[in-house]
């Protein structure tokens, strides 16, 4: 199954797809993980990616566009893959139909209102990846899960996390016409899009999002 995680910063697209790719024995692909961990490397794409991340903005087109054909074409991406992050812009989403027809969209909603609390209480575990709500740790710097340190990403400052949200709006909301079939570039007669709503426990989410698929 070749499927898209869509939604704005916040919606649990990343939570959700290490449940959904696990369920469904297909890789998950994250291109913020991608940039992150090419900044950590300090490889050229990570020297080329930071300020973008820095700041809130969105990579270049042809940077990330390059960095998940690279992606798609190797072994374990045959059978299908979970995108989580990408595309996010239309130019992306049709280059992508270019590299790789996905089958399905799934779109999880969250109101804007929700999604500022949502973020700037994000925490990050060092050791096991896994994310929390920081109302949600007994103790606001350990992992629950595995006892790790928990950090905060450096773009979950309300400034940058508020010019996301004006990219996500600008930029990326498109695709849903753009995969419903609507907008001028969609593939003819085709509506790939599911939408869930993902205000509501992360359980039920996931759930919505299997049924959906179905
Ligand atoms: P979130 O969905 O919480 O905003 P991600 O981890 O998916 O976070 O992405 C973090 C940052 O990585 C984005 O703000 C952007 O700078 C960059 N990025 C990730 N995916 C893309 C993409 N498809 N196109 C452009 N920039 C991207
Ligand atoms: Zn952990």
């Amino acid at each position: 199954m070749k499927l898209i995680f869509l939604g704005p910063p916040g919606a649990g697209k990343g939570t959700q797809a290490a449940g959904v790719s696990a369920h469904l024995r297909v890789p998950h692909i994250s291109t913020g993980d991608m940039f992150r961990s090419a900044i950590k490397n300090a490889t050229p794409v990570g020297l080329e990616a930071k300020r973008y991340l820095d700041a809130g903005e969105l990579v270049p087109d042809s940077v990330v566009i390059d960095m998940v054909r690279e992606r798609l074409s190797m072994a374990d991406c045959q059978n299908g893959y979970l995108l989580d992050g990408f595309p996010r812009t239309v130019e992306q989403a049709v280059a992508l139909d270019d590299i790789s027809v996905p089958e399905a969209v799934v779109d999880i909603q969250v109101p804007d209102e929700r999604l500022m609390d949502r973020l700037t209480g994000r925490r990050i575990c060092e050791k096991c990846s896994g994310t929390f709500h920081i109302s949600k740790l007994s103790d606001p710097t350990i992992c629950p899960v595995c006892g790790g340190r928990v950090y905060q990403r450096n773009d979950d400052q309300p400034e940058t996390i508020m010019t996301r949200l004006h990219a996500y709006h600008a930029q990326t909301e498109p695709l849903i016409g753009y995969y419903s079939g609507q907008d001028k570039l969609s593939r003819p007669g085709e509506n790939r899009l599911k939408v869930v709503d993902g205000d509501r426990r992360p359980e039920d989410v996931f759930r919505a999002i299997l049924s959906a698929l179905e």
